[in-house]
């Protein structure tokens, strides 16, 4: 319970006040009323978290932070007559009614479907807000019998306001409701000055089921027949903001000509590159990042390349690329889901590349290829399957939805319904834990006998006393368990800077989620997740280069589950509120856009807008595009420069007619 309330005073803290919310009754309120009490037992774990959240019937609890946004908005007074409509689980509800029993406020809530309404009404009574009314019925015709109300707030979203909650407003009172399409929409405050006199102001893009009655959407999805009004179109960006970035973008050569990585010369003084990537399965990305990569190798130094993958399986590569003798592996690298992610042709052709390159130095100037992550994430998390499945096959699907979709940018409500945990799922703790410890140390062992002496006995000591924590973390998935990865990856980050010396650089490869800095996106302000790229801004400040990658449409390498077969997906055409479809207005190809370059002062300044910007991970799920993948961002923050394929491909999967039977013991991927 204790820690249930410290939870509560902690999202307070980051996700509302961060925010910008202000205003101390709505801080006040969101302090005192116990969010956990409105969803079901098993989402309790998840009740703290930025989200909606489902409560049955095909709804959802509301997202605190949009809550309190419209709370404040509206401006609720302690005397104030408050209708809410659409009261769900009634958590809004008690909000408003904690605020009510300062003064000599009432609060009255509509909810359409009977059994919410109940137990709504239920749960108010016993946290002792009886004082709020709570009625069935279709909340688009308001409540004609209590009105005038001075505040009126809209929990679902609808095309249009409604007529007769404008009626029901008093003069001098706000309403605040989201319009627009069924699942996106932007907020309106209607304030009411005079018998018919209105302003309206638009306020944040928010996404709320629909709001379905006589002066809202249809049950079926068309408008209600009572609804004439036009449909709003959600507004196009300014069009000077296209012009503005083809203004001031460097169009690139072609992938391959060998001048690609030229513009990014003025980056190769720094200690740390780092190259991002908006999907794990876009040939382009790495087509691109591996000609950057070569140019700053050859002509800047750069000697350690770090990618996003498992440090075991990078090892074997590195053994490749440097040409240095070992043990061979049990089995070959980059076997496991996602394979497509390292095991593809643009992959191949580079550490191809490296192998030659190396050839010509001495080793002490070769360029090595390792995995930042040392606790060997999938390989854990396969075992962690492999495990469940055999022993609880429930408990097994749990898994699979919390290490597929709990990534930093899934907003799915129904996700976590799907992830909720299984009691199998807590019992098999233990015993997966000593699983992947296990095999941790077996890993590690193995890594002693590589000669390079990366791993000092002090590290490896430590590695294995944190193990058990990362692992614990790691099997429950979430927000906590992406903090302790990202830090985790920094640290074999540094530590390998360290150990090649003072002047030694690297060059990142990794998600943009990973790059590009957590503070300027959702995921740092409203969850409190950091990442690599905060953390080399935080250690390395001006050192560092955050480079991002970004596209509009195409092909992408991806699998609609964990574990699942990758797929060639078709992907949807950037959002027109997004950041990408700014870039695609901008009308060039290919471009390099430097956000720190005096010169782009402007079109930094105009970007720094927050917007939406999309996230592909190895699963892609174009159904919920939104949901699933847009998070909102401020782009000009996150990066220090941003690179743009408007069009762009899979990836090709590294299949058996890629077999070199001519170097079957030395090939990095041992086909
Ligand atoms: N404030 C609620 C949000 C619930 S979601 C909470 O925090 O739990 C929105 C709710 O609006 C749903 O429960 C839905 O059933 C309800 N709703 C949709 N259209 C409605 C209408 N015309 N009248 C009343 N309730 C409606």
């Amino acid at each position: 319970m204790a820690n249930v309330n410290r939870q509560r005073q902690r999202m307070v803290d980051t996700q509302i006040a961060r925010r910008g919310i202000r205003a101390e009754p709505v801080l006040n309120a969101m302090r005192a009323v116990p969010r956990e009490h409105f969803v079901a037992p098993e989402m309790v774990e998840f009740a703290y978290e930025d989200s909606p959240l489902p409560i049955g019937e095909e709804q959802t609890i509301s997202q605190p932070s949009v809550v309190a946004a419209m709370i404040e908005a509206a401006e609720v007074g302690a005397d104030d007559r408050v209708l809410e409509v659409g009261a769900g689980s009634g958590y809004v509800a008690a909000l408003l009614g904690h605020i009510a029993r300062q003064g000599r406020g009432r609060v009255f809530a509509v909810e359409r479907h009977p059994s919410l309404a109940q137990s709504a009404r239920r749960r108010l009574q016993d946290l002792g807000f009886g004082d709020v009314t709570v009625r069935t019925g279709d909340g688009t015709e308001g409540w004609p019998e209590e009105a005038p109300f001075d505040v009126i707030l809209v929990s679902a979203g609808g095309p249009e306001v409604p007529k007769a909650l404008m009626d029901q407003l008093a003069i001098g009172g706000r309403m605040v409701i989201p319009v627009g399409a069924r699942r996106d929409q932007t907020l309106v405050k209607v304030v009411r000055h005079g018998e018919t006199e209105f302003e309206r102001e638009e306020r944040d893009r928010v996404s709320f089921v629909p709001l379905i009655g006589a002066q809202g959407w249809a049950e079926d999805g068309t408008r209600s027949a009572s609804n004439h009004s036009p449909g709003r179109q959600p507004g196009e960006p300014p069009a000077t903001l296209p012009e503005m970035i083809a203004d001031a973008a460097e169009p690139l050569p072609d992938l391959d000509s060998l001048d690609f990585g030229r513009l990014f010369d003025r980056w190769g003084d720094r200690r740390v590159v780092l190259l991002g990537e908006a999907s794990h399965g876009t040939s382009e990305f790495y087509r691109a990042r591996a000609a950057i990569t070569k140019r700053l190798i050859e002509r800047h130094g750069f000697t350690i390349v770090a990618v996003e993958a498992d440090w075991p399986d990078a090892a074997v590569i590195d053994r490749y690329v440097r040409h240095r003798p070992g043990g061979r592996a049990e089995e070959a690298p980059f076997q496991r889901f996602p394979s497509w992610m390292w095991r593809n042709t643009d992959v191949a052709a580079f550490l191809d590349w490296l192998h030659d390159h190396n050839r010509s130095q001495p080793p002490e100037h070769r360029t090595g290829f390792y995995g930042l992550d040392m606790y060997n994430m999938g390989g854990s998390i396969a075992a962690v399957l492999d495990y469940l499945d055999r022993v609880d096959p429930e408990a097994a699907s749990a898994a699979r939805e919390r290490y597929g979709c709990l990534t930093p940018w899934q907003r799915d409500p129904a996700t976590y319904g799907r992830a909720a945990l299984s009691g199998g799922f807590r019992k098999c703790e233990a015993a997966v834990i000593e699983q992947c410890r296990a095999l941790l140390e077996k890993r590690l062992e193995y890594a002693g006998e590589d000669g390079d002496r990366f791993l000092d006995a002090a590290q490896n000591a430590r590695l294995i006393a944190s193990a058990e924590r990362y692992y614990r973390i790691m099997y429950y998935g979430g927000a906590d368990s992406w903090n302790l990865r990202d830090t985790h990856m920094f640290e074999t980050l540094a530590n390998l800077l360290e150990a090649k010396g003072p002047d030694a650089k690297a060059v990142v490869w990794a998600h943009n989620s990973h790059i590009g800095d957590a503070r300027q996106t959702d995921m740092g302000i409203t969850r409190d997740e950091l990442n690599i790229g905060q953390l080399c801004r935080e250690r390395f400040g001006a050192e560092a280069a955050l480079i991002g990658f970004g596209t509009h449409s195409g092909t992408v390498a991806a699998a609609t589950d964990w574990n699942g077969a990758m797929e060639v997906k078709r992907v949807r055409p950037s959002r027109s509120d997004s950041y990408e479809r700014l870039c695609h207005d901008a009308g060039v190809p290919r471009f390099l856009l430097d956000l720190q370059a005096e010169r782009n002062g402007a079109v930094r300044r105009a970007l720094l807008t927050p917007r939406l910007e999309r996230f592909i991970g190895v699963i892609y799920r174009p159904e919920t595009e939104l949901w699933s993948h847009y998070s909102e961002a401020t782009l000009p923050g996150q990066f220090d420069a941003w690179v743009w394929f408007d069009e762009t491909s899979a990836v090709t999967p590294l299949g058996p007619e890629h077999a070199r039977p001519d170097v079957p013991d030395t090939y990095p991927f041992g086909l």
